[in-house]
């Protein structure tokens, strides 16, 4: 068996999830396990692929592989695929690594499984494992065909390092007209400070229960006090209160941090699927029915705009003691 990992990288970094599939991948025992490093400076990043235990990395760079726009990439994944005959490509989610898979999966007349959150070999197949019904179960799921195209989801997997030694090998070369048609216009960084969500050890996210993105500060406040990052559900990300990039859910990111204070959140099934890894959950809710409490540790029913503040000032008055 032999498994190929999209090693996703932007600026010359190797993305933390894609990292982490490739050290689920080794871990499978397949003959071989191979990265693919496409882009600028992708050369450079070979050897630390090899230290996270690729033993056969594919490198390509050009013109057309700088920005990160699917279809060339497609080309050369398309390309390695075919000259090993990959059992397996897997993905870390990403935006980008979505549109790939997608796109390769149409290439190859091949079969994507997506979210999953597992995988092992049954019997020389490969098995997924996916959440369904809201997270509620776990299915397995498979492939028809090969390759199996597989994109787990972020965050799932560590990274791993080994002491290993990857070979080098340049990707075949060759794009296809239409794949060049598509160029980036514009390209731009949020700035932020603090942690990310994904990285955060404390979460105080807001919901449509701030009544307006001016009421944001309040938890903004909270997450500074608490040395956290800020969050959100989609309600105020699509009321365009706060940045898409801070949205936690089905459609947002998943997050697992030590403390998750959510507040003026209702706890929809679309926003629990995102959070309910967290080790510690605190709503604040004036409605004492909301959803959100049949699966929270601590709860404060009551209105958010007195209770922030306050905790805020608390959590100020006992660190600044300490
Ligand atoms: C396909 C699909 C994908 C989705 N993906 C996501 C996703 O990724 N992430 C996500 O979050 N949602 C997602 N949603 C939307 C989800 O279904 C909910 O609509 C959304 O999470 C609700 O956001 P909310 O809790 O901020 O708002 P609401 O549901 O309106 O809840 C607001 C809460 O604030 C409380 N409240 C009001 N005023 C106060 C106050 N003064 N003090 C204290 N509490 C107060 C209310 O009691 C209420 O419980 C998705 C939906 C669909 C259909």
């Amino acid at each position: 068996m032999s498994t190929l990992v999209f090693l996703e990288q932007h600026e010359g970094e190797l993305q933390k999830g894609a990292l982490g599939v490739l050290a689920r991948a080794v871990s499978l025992g397949d003959d071989e396990v191979a990265g693919a490093i496409l882009g600028a400076g992708a050369s450079a990043l070979a050897a630390e692929a090899g230290r996270h235990g690729a033993t056969r990395v594919w490198v390509a760079e050009g013109e057309a592989l700088e920005a990160p726009l699917p279809q060339p990439r497609v080309d050369v994944l398309a390309k390695i695929v075919e000259a090993r005959s990959y059992d397996t490509v897997l993905f870390g989610g990403s935006v980008l690594a979505a549109d790939v898979a997608a796109g390769l999966a149409a290439r190859l007349d091949a079969g994507v499984n997506w979210d999953l959150v597992d995988l092992a070999r049954e019997d020389g197949r490969l098995v997924g494992k996916r959440p369904a019904l809201g997270d509620s179960v776990l299915v397995d799921v498979g492939w028809k065909g090969t390759p199996a195209i597989g994109i787990v989801r972020a965050g799932t997997f560590e990274p791993a390092g080994t002491v290993g030694e990857a070979e080098v090998v340049e990707a075949p070369a060759g794009l296809e007209d239409f794949s060049t048609v598509a160029t980036m216009l514009e390209q731009a960084h949020e700035e932020q400070a603090g942690p990310s969500i994904e990285e955060a050890d404390v979460i105080v996210a807001g919901g449509r229960g701030l009544g307006g993105p001016e009421n944001f500060a309040l938890v903004e406040e909270l997450a500074k006090a608490l040395g956290g990052a800020v969050a959100a559900t989609r309600a105020v990300v699509d009321a365009g209160w706060y940045p898409y990039s801070a949205q936690v859910g089905q459609t947002g990111k998943s997050v697992s941090p030590r403390l998750y204070v959510a507040c003026g959140i209702s706890g929809a099934i679309q926003h629990k699927v995102g959070m309910q890894g967290s080790n510690v959950i605190v709503a604040i809710n004036k409605d004492a029915n909301a959803p959100i409490f049949e699966y929270s540790d601590l709860g404060v029913v009551g209105d958010l705009h007195q209770v922030v503040p306050k905790l805020t000032e608390l959590v100020r008055a006992k660190r600044g003691a300490a």
